[in-house]
């Protein structure tokens, strides 16, 4: 098996740092970043920082199940952020990596009908993903260890259902 890629915390804060000077070279200036759960929670954190934009929402969505595998679809977990929240507004989203990109297509789909404009900001992105994102910090076709999944849970909890 290939190699894998590897986002240290380290190498993250430099990561988030370029990625966020390329969001403010472009001329964009979101009112608000979007950030994809769980592993855009990151992303979005120190977009949000960098970017001085307080104004952070989260949309959990589900795809993956462990390395390489995954739902047939990606999945809209509750709470679905409100529509009125994003209305006329500029969005940034924020998500770790686009693989298949099926993900970020889910979450730039619910927000076309809202907002003024939305622009995508990952750190990772893939060559065969069908959303081409405007801010990317490092391509490959590899499997990445992120920092923040790489190990396993300190404890397994199996069956979790989330609240509506
Ligand atoms: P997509 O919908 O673009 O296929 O994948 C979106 C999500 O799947 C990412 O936000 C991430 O959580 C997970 N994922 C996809 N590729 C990778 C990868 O190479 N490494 C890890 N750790 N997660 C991935």
């Amino acid at each position: 098996m290939a190699e894998r890629e590897e986002l240290t915390w380290e190498l993250f804060g430099s990561a988030s740092r370029e990625l966020a000077q390329q969001v403010a070279d472009s001329g964009y200036e979101p009112d608000v970043v979007l950030s994809i759960a769980r592993g855009g929670l990151f992303v979005a954190g120190a977009l949000g920082y960098a970017l001085d934009v307080k104004n952070l929402h989260v949309m959990n969505v589900e795809f993956y199940t462990g390395v390489g595998e995954r739902l047939e679809l990606p999945v809209m977990l509750p709470p679905v952020p409100n529509a009125v929240d994003l209305t006329g507004a500029k969005v940034l989203v924020a998500d770790d990596v686009a693989d298949t990109g099926a993900t970020l297509k889910l979450v730039r789909d619910f927000c076309a009908d809202h907002v003024a404009d939305v622009r995508c900001a990952v750190v990772y992105e893939k060559p065969w993903s069908e959303v081409k994102c405007e801010y990317v910090w490092r391509r490959t076709d590899r499997w990445i260890n992120f920092a923040w999944s790489k190990q396993p849970p300190v404890i397994r909890r199996e069956g979790q259902v989330l609240d509506a």
